[in-house]
């Protein structure tokens, strides 16, 4: 594991991953047993035992590895689930990528949301009860300059509906320059995410004809610019149905242990969308799909590999895969998503364009009935980022897993915050139910206390109460 596995220009050691992975071909049923034990030390794994994983086929050991990921999912993350949703504001761009919606082949009348109209949509999913957004944006550096991206996050912290406030905005927006994410940085942005696509070169150069975006040194080195820049938190992901799976799964791993050597931190985040049809993109044409059984035995393996790393679930799946993978990997979901530009607003619905097709269209009062029904806790807690726990500084709270002492209370703040604005008579009572019920199983009086006093404050009217 001494060895760089990136060179200069951070390139992926293509060799080591395809000889990891014929390697892995003779993995034995006893080998499996014997990662497995290891990994339930929640100290993550070789790259060779992760290689190990991805052999698995048969159900028994199926069975088994979704009984250790599942278990360091509730060790490390609890029953909560953080929500967010993303905000489309501009769907210009002048890449091609093959896989997307927005790709510049595509003719559509393309649009950016001027202030107002972010100002708008930043109402509506506030009144959802949202307090995380995600903005993503194409890449088009004249009609969406960094500028541009800049006001509209201000514009977006300035917006508040009564007592709805949006506490932390990530960013999904190109690779760009260290001068770029300092800005970004200095904007107060939560994680910087970018999506790799696929970490096959070949594959990535196919994806991205004649195109800025197919630069693929570039886009892979930007989180070390990122890092450079002063971002902290960098969220991952590729999109699987692209390259081979096994073959990005290890990628992944390879990268974020360059970060973690390079700035001490690896991926904040890492997200694991799958192809979805699009405006002009059907599934025929890519021979690497990934079925749902490869696709659960992916998250699991991520989780076990990286069981600080939270882990990001988009509305591209659907209602029954979210609620399986959240028992073993999976730490937050979007929720009532649109994923165009201007999706929010009913009056600009006609003139949208999806950059995918979701498959999940409940509302975050379905969603959030639904994780209560299954005992889970919705959680709109941004703490960390807001109290400096970021980065480094965050992994190793996480590690220590004194996390649990602030994730679960806030999670639950959040929730009979939530309740409280947005709750009818019904829901306030289920909810405020279920949040005592779940406060009296935390081990520390103190932390009890402060989650049961919040109860009453918010009723009285107090707001954005953590720890
Ligand atoms: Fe543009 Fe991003 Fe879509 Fe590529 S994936 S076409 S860069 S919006
Ligand atoms: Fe996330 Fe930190 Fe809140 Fe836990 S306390 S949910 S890690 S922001």
């Amino acid at each position: 594991m001494s060895r760089k596995r990136f060179d200069e220009n951070m390139k992926i050691d293509r060799e080591y991953v395809l000889r990891l992975l014929e390697e892995a071909k003779g993995t034995t049923e006893e080998d499996i047993d014997r990662i497995l034990e290891k990994a339930k030390n929640k100290k993550g794994l070789e790259h060779s035992e992760i290689a190990a994983l991805l052999e698995i086929e048969n159900k028994e050991q199926l069975k088994k590895l979704f009984e250790v990921s599942g278990q360091i999912k509730k060790d490390v993350y609890g029953n909560r689930v953080v929500l967010f949703a993303p905000l489309y504001i501009s769907d210009y761009c002048v890449n091609n990528c093959v896989y997307c919606g927005y790709k510049c082949k595509n003719k559509f009348v393309r649009r950016k949301l001027t202030m107002d109209e972010i100002r708008k949509e930043v109402e509506i999913l506030e009144q959802m009860g949202h307090k995380r957004l995600a903005l993503e944006a194409g890449e088009d550096p004249l009609n969406c300059p960094i500028e541009y991206v800049l006001e509209a996050i201000d514009t977006i912290y300035d917006t508040y509906n009564k007592n709805g406030v949006i506490r932390r905005i990530n960013v999904n927006i190109a690779a760009t320059t260290v001068e770029n994410y300092k800005k970004l940085q200095e904007a107060q942005i939560g994680t910087y995410i970018l999506f790799q696509e696929t970490y096959d070169e070949e594959i990535y150069k196919k994806m991205h004809p004649n195109c800025i975006k197919g630069n693929y040194d570039y886009h892979t080195t930007a989180f070390d610019r990122a890092m450079e820049g002063g971002i902290d938190d960098v969220g991952a992901g590729v999109l699987f149905g692209l390259a081979d799976p096994k073959f990005e799964v290890l990628s992944l791993m390879l990268h974020n242990q360059h970060l973690e050597k390079k700035f001490g931190v690896g991926f904040h985040t890492i997200s694991v969308p799958r192809l979805r049809p699009a405006e002009g993109v059907t599934l025929e044409s890519f021979p690497n799909l990934v079925d749902d059984d490869m696709f659960k035995k992916i998250v699991a393996i991520i989780r076990i590999a990286v069981p600080y790393t939270g882990m990001i679930l988009s509305t591209r799946e659907d209602a029954d895969m979210r609620k399986e993978l959240l028992e073993y990997g999976i730490s937050q979901v979007s929720a009532g998503s649109c994923t165009g530009v201007g999706g929010y607003q009913e009056s600009l619905k006609g003139e949208n364009i999806a950059q995918f097709k979701m498959a999940d269209e409940r509302t975050p009062l379905q969603v959030i009935n639904d994780l209560i029904d299954d005992n889970y806790i919705p959680s709109y807690c941004t703490a960390c980022y807001r109290t400096g726990r970021t980065g480094e500084k965050f992994m190793n709270i996480a590690k220590s897993e004194k996390i649990h002492y602030m994730c679960k209370p806030n999670a639950l703040t959040t929730l009979m915050e939530y309740a409280v604005d947005y709750g009818d008579e019904e829901f306030l009572k289920k909810a405020e139910k279920f949040v005592r019920e779940q406060a009296s199983t935390i081990d520390r009086e103190d932390i009890v206390n402060f989650t049961l006093g919040n109860i009453d404050k918010l009723k009285k009217g107090e707001r954005d109460l953590y720890i």
